[in-house]
């Protein structure tokens, strides 16, 4: 079979021919048609520090996919040859208490497909049917290749109540732009979502109902100021990474306020820890998804007229897979979606 290897320790992947995984008792084996490119893949190609700590050498990428289950193990029996499916990335243990407890987003024992394990960038993946998510017909395999970080902005966007509220999001980044329409179909009042970059302000505007912000040239407190926010915003959900952006939003939050916190900033980074402490701020560090109570509901969501298709901005056959790179490397793209038919 075609797959995206990691194949040597330097920049760049490669495109090769693999054995098609023999899989065991518990497993499926998915004919993949869509993956996505996440922002992980382009830290793995780039072969940057975490990567070289992270990643083994050989390996298969890629983790966010919608395919159809080809081979099913002896010992499954809810799943059926011919099911369209997307399915968790995040293989967990299942010894700790966590797991123990049914919180398995929260199992330290977690590895991830296409970064510690073979991974979606391939014809064919093996995955335990417990991680297997059904696609019903209405969700295309596009919208399917996805739900990965969808499951991040869903998982982010719902760590607070958000009806009624002002939200604002830093970083209009493909997750944080779907974060943007997530917070709107929930019933926020209004959205703000903030970035440096014109191009992917322009595309949260056009796929949520939401206030672009280029934080590189207009403050912040205009539109607070505009949208009549008596005091600020009531809940953050940080999707940058960025320490500017994080100070910026910890300043705009109304006393009380909460903040998800997705984005991960790189290394160590200095906060006004007093600035949290007086204004009483909540902060919550947001990590992958639930399993599976994130994928029922932006299932639900997406079903219920949840629209985020605007965001994938390019398309292109695997064998084009370097366009795609660097479509994804531009950071003007939206989602970047792969062929593997
Ligand atoms: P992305 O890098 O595509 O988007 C981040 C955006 O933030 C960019 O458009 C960038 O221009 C913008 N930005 C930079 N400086 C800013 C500032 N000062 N103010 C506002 N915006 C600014 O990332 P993405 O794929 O959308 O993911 C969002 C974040 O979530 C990233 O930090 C990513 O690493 C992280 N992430 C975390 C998890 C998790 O499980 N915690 C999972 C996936 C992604
Ligand atoms: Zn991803």
């Amino acid at each position: 079979m075609k797959a995206l290897v990691k194949a040597e320790p330097r920049e760049g992947l490669w495109l090769q021919t693999a054995p098609v995984p023999e899989i065991g008792p518990d497993d499926v084996l998915i004919k993949i048609n869509k993956t996505g490119i996440c922002g992980t893949d382009i830290h793995i190609w780039n072969w940057d520090d975490w990567a070289q700590k992270t990643v083994p050498v050989p390996l298969i990428t890629g983790h966010e996919f919608a395919g159809e289950i080809v081979e099913i193990g002896r010992d499954v029996d809810d799943l059926q040859i011919g099911q369209r499916c997307s399915g968790e990335g995040h293989l967990i243990g299942k010894h700790s208490r966590q797991s123990r407890a049914g919180k398995f987003h929260l199992d330290p024992e977690t590895k991830g497909i296409g970064v510690n394990e073979q991974g979606a960038f391939a014809q064919y993946l093996r995955l335990p049917a417990f991680n297997v998510v059904p696609l019903p017909d209405e969700i295309s395999d596009d919208i399917g290749a996805i739900l990965d970080p969808l499951g991040n902005a869903v998982h982010t966007a719902l760590s607070f109540d958000l009806v009624g509220e002002d939200v604002l999001i830093t970083g209009a980044g493909p997750i944080g732009i779907m974060a943007a329409a997530v917070a709107r179909h929930v019933g926020a009042r209004n959205v703000v979502i903030t970035d440096v970059n014109s191009e992917r302000l322009a595309l949260a505007a056009k796929v949520a109902d939401v206030h672009p912000i280029n934080v590189a040239k207009e403050d912040l407190n205009d539109i607070k100021a505009k949208l009549k926010l008596a005091q600020g915003f009531d809940v953050g959900l940080e999707m940058s990474g960025n320490q500017r952006a994080l100070d910026q939003m910890v300043e705009a939050l109304v006393m009380g306020g909460r903040i998800a916190m997705l984005g991960i900033p790189p290394g160590k980074s200095p906060v006004d820890w007093s600035r949290i402490v007086f204004k009483a701020i909540t902060i919550k560090g947001v990590y992958g998804r639930e399993i599976f109570e994130t994928w029922y509901k932006m299932i639900a969501m997406l079903q219920n007229g949840l629209d985020v298709s605007g965001v994938i901005t390019h398309r292109f056959h695997v064998d084009d897979f370097e366009q795609g790179f660097a479509a994804m490397k531009s950071g003007k793209s939206g989602k970047v979606v792969l062929d593997w038919r």
